[in-house]
């Protein structure tokens, strides 16, 4: 429908509503809960008055205890590839190498930033099925006897496969080899929901944004940085202004930011950091990877596949589904979106039309999931596509005996 024409109109022509919730089931951006959209519902403040600090120390103590870490953590008003273009000006040099572990679409876009930025990038082709090899790190880390590589780049879950990557033993292999490049990885879609830990696992930049398991609308995009990431920034000769780490630490150890903070979204921030301390992170996290085990059972009741090969890496806050040969994923998604008014995630890249991604993250609850699914068993049966009833109740029988 064009825009709204006032000397034309018919009633059926404006009436656009559509009763009950939008089910927003993308691996990202998530459902924003009433607590949050009450939250943000505030006038703007000064972000460079008496009450700004309060609120920027509040929602910097809460992403610490998120990421794991008790070093800094980076908050910018971007998209996610903001934080990866941070991660990257911040620590190294034009012509300086990096390797990047390419296991789908996101994995093989911070590669294509690292390219712009004119970065040498060396490209490690995965199959797309399957999580990064430590072993394969290690292996090619000992190749660079002349330690030119500077910083491996990983994704720890790959939202467009569903595939989950072993952070902690990319780290192992990583010491295994005595090599000392940074560890950055990209923990957009799973931070907030899976179980990370930026120091433990010994990871130098990690790089999250606000739209999935942190229940925020877009906007926000962070850095966590460890001691040796933020060591580097003294010899890293990228331009850089608008990521600068030092100006935003130096500001945020007063409370405050180098430029307009996105104040609101603080406001939201701060909210669903307290939510998911109220929850408890071990709770959340057990949450996330009951719903995917729901998730899968429906899956293997459609006789259909997962595109994550590996049972033990299956993501836990994305699904990826096959679809048979000759369906088109997004004409199944687009009866979903048409007859059911829910939105999936469809296949990016080399995947399109060949999966649909089911997002069971964030604000999300047992009859949530079961909306959702009952959703796409219907939608399968609409759009044609070859698999069995019942997958629906396969993941209610999952549910009612799982706590
Ligand atoms: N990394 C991963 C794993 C993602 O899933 C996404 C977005 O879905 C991004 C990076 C890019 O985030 P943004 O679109 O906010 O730049």
């Amino acid at each position: 429908m064009g825009p709204y024409d006032y000397r034309n109109s018919k009633l059926s022509d404006i009436v656009t509503y559509r009763s009950g919730r939008h089910f927003l089931q993308l691996p990202g951006p998530t459902n924003v809960p009433d607590r949050v959209l009450r939250a943000m519902a505030r006038p703007t403040i000064d972000h460079r008055g008496p009450d700004f600090p309060a609120l920027t120390r509040a929602v910097l103590d809460g992403l610490r205890r998120v990421f794991g870490t008790e070093q800094s953590v980076f908050i910018y008003p971007s998209a996610g590839n903001g934080g990866w273009e941070a991660a990257l000006v911040n620590t190294l040099s034009p012509g300086d190498r990096v390797m990047v572990f390419e296991h789908g679409f996101f994995a093989a876009g911070w590669a294509r930033v690292a390219e712009r930025l004119e970065l040498a990038v060396t490209v490690v082709p995965g199959d797309w099925h399957d999580a990064v090899d430590p072993a394969t790190v290690e292996q090619r880390l000992r190749e660079d006897a002349s330690h030119e590589i500077r910083a491996v780049l990983m994704v720890h879950n790959e939202t467009s496969t569903g595939v989950t990557s072993d952070v902690a033993a990319v780290r192992r292999a990583m010491d295994a080899a005595s090599h000392p490049a940074l560890l950055m990885v990209d923990a957009v879609s799973s931070l907030g929901s899976m179980e990370y830990r930026h120091d433990e696992w010994g990871v130098d930049v990690t790089v999250s944004g606000s739209q999935k398991g942190l229940m925020l609308p877009p906007g926000l995009g962070f850095n966590a940085v460890g001691a040796r990431a933020m060591a580097r920034t003294g010899r890293a000769k990228l331009p850089r202004s608008y990521w600068d780490w030092n100006a935003m630490r130096q500001f945020n150890e007063d409370g405050f930011f180098p430029y307009t903070p996105a104040t609101n979204l603080l406001f939201g921030l701060r909210e669903a950091l307290a939510m998911l301390e109220e929850e408890g992170l071990d709770r959340v996290f057990r949450r996330h990877a009951r719903h995917a085990a729901a998730t899968r059972a429906a899956v293997s009741g459609w006789e259909l596949t997962p595109f994550a090969r590996e049972e033990t890496r299956r993501s836990n806050t994305i699904t990826a589904v096959e679809m048979p040969e000759g369906v088109d994923a997004d004409a199944v998604r687009r009866v979903i979106l048409d007859r059911f008014d829910m939105s999936l995630g469809g296949g990016l890249g080399a995947l399109k039309g060949r999966v649909i991604r089911i997002g069971h993250l964030g604000d999300f609850n047992d009859l949530m999931l079961a909306g959702t699914l009952s959703g796409i068993e219907m939608g399968l049966r609409l759009a044609g596509v070859p698999h069995r009833d019942g997958g629906v109740g396969v993941a209610l029988d999952y549910l009612a005996s799982h706590e």
